[in-house]
């Protein structure tokens, strides 16, 4: 889709001031405005593996280290290992030799090893024995530091607690809220003791002690000394790993590829968005790891008018050039459409504002941060060259799908409209560049767009019809000289 859009030429300005290509945004159908990927809260729906589309709750995830237990990775090359079976013979005593009523119970074992159809690599290269079952069962290998990793894991989550409940009565003291239930799900990494901690229900008893009894590293000046033979010795790069194969196993972080282990493959999530300003979701995937369709998809390519360039005549200083534009309705209804001066847009209120609530997720660090506001910034779109005959209202069809087979287009007749064609008209603009501009600097144009939004949520009501404004910047190549 993106190559279509023109992701590179035409770029919308998100409410929050970032500028972005059509297929990066996504439209509040409740707030009635662009979002993007920066002002929208992403959420994890569900972990799955995408070789084996076993999805998990987050709890299990976690468990596993957010790995699947049966597909892996080739360690070599990181493409996904295939299981191949194989023929073994079984070892045959030599006094039973020749027996023709033995060789039924003697049929030839399938047994099963992983191999790499990208570079072949397999679990033979590094003396991994066969498996007897297709899936699972291979050898799996402690890492040498569990204990260690462990004891820092429960320091720094008792001292996170710790730093929690202070905040939180902190919080308590500032809006003394009563009886107000604060939910944490597991998606915010508390665990069942902190939760209670924070609840001011008693904890288990394990914070403090975890806190008193850590001991910590200690430098040390003494390194091991590097091998004598270290510069002498000659090296064989195939025999020693590379730096991303050492670094796809951290644990052990092999240096000789006979040590190279399968990779156990790294779980995918499937992500819900939702605007920070409303709550409401803005995109939500089907649960199924196997569906790629949505339940909600609120994207501003479905919401928004689609412009893009079809031509445009190389920008000269002092002079005035043509530029043709494609307008795009996406909707199921009729658009009132008026191209627009940036400038002569009215002035957005901001209504967004913080509340006690919204304070309070913050200080529990809940994945509703509310900081962007403090970074969203009028756009500089730092447009160098004006289009002209713009202040024009037209109407666009609603879209039709059956439409798209249609070679006909109707003429305007007109200087504006060259086409019409069911929900997509061709306009042309022009395109006046100040003598003043530079010649090789970028020839960027601020086009505001006003059209007619008709909502149809909650659909129990009748549709509301609004006029939005989306302002965008069209690429139109370099000052000529
Ligand atoms: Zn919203
Ligand atoms: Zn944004
Ligand atoms: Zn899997
Ligand atoms: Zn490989």
């Amino acid at each position: 889709m993106a190559y279509l859009t023109q992701p590179d030429y035409v770029k919308y300005v998100c409410s929050c001031g970032q500028l972005k290509p059509i297929t990066h945004l996504y439209f509040c159908r409740h707030c009635l405005k662009i979002r993007c990927g920066f002002c929208i809260c992403h959420e994890v729906d569900s972990h799955y593996c995408a070789n084996c589309l076993e999805n998990m709750p987050s709890s299990e995830a976690r468990l596993k280290k957010n790995r699947c237990s049966s597909c892996f990775d080739c360690p070599s090359c990181f493409h996904t290992l295939s299981t191949r079976a194989t023929l073994a013979q079984p070892r045959q005593p030599a006094q039973e030799g020749g027996g023709d009523a033995k060789v039924e119970n003697k049929q030839p074992k399938k047994m099963y090893y992983l191999s790499c159809f990208n570079c072949r690599w397999t679990s033979r290269d590094v003396g991994i024995p066969d498996q007897p079952v297709a899936s699972g069962g291979w050898p799996e290998r402690t890492n040498p530091f569990a204990t260690r990793i462990n004891q820092l894991l429960d320091y720094y989550k008792a001292i996170a607690q710790q730093e929690k409940q202070e905040k939180l009565e902190k919080e308590r003291k500032k809006f003394a809220i009563r009886g107000k239930y604060i939910t944490l799900t597991d998606k915010t990494g508390l665990t069942g003791a902190m939760a209670r901690n924070i609840a001011g229900l008693p904890s288990e008893g394990g914070s403090s002690s975890a806190i008193a009894g850590f001991v910590a590293s200690q430098p040390s000046e003494e390194v091991e000394e590097l091998p004598e033979d270290v510069y002498t010795k000659e090296i064989n790069l195939k025999q020693i790993t590379s730096m991303p194969q050492r670094l796809a196993s951290p644990e052990w972080q092999p240096t000789s590829v006979s040590r190279l282990h399968p990779l156990a493959k790294l779980l995918s999530v499937k992500r819900s968005q939702r605007c920070r300003a409303c709550d409401h979701n803005l995109t939500k995937p089907e649960f199924n790891p196997g569906s790629i369709k949505f339940k909600i998809e609120l994207l501003a390519y479905y919401h928004v008018p689609e412009v893009k360039i079809i031509s445009f005549e190389t920008v000269k200083p002092g002079q005035t050039t043509a530029l043709l534009l494609k307008l795009t309705n996406p909707t199921g209804h009729e658009m009132q459409l008026k191209l627009m001066q940036p400038e002569d847009l009215p002035p957005v209120e901001s209504s967004e504002e913080t509340t006690i609530d919204k304070s309070l997720e913050k200080s529990l660090n809940l994945e509703k941060d509310a900081s962007y506001k403090s970074v969203s910034r009028a756009p500089a779109l730092g447009a160098s060259v004006r289009v002209r005959g713009a202040a024009r209202a037209l109407s666009l069809a609603q879209r039709d799908d059956a439409a798209e087979y249609d070679d006909d287009a109707a003429g305007g007749g007109d200087g504006f409209i060259i086409w019409r064609k069911s929900n997509k008209v061709a306009v042309r603009l022009e395109v006046e560049t100040p003598p003043s501009a530079a010649p090789g600097t970028a020839a960027r144009a601020a086009l505001a767009v006003q059209h007619s939004y008709r909502n149809t949520v909650p659909a129990a009501q009748p549709p509301h019809d609004h006029t939005l404004h989306t302002v965008l910047l069209l690429d139109l190549g370099t000052v000529s000289g």
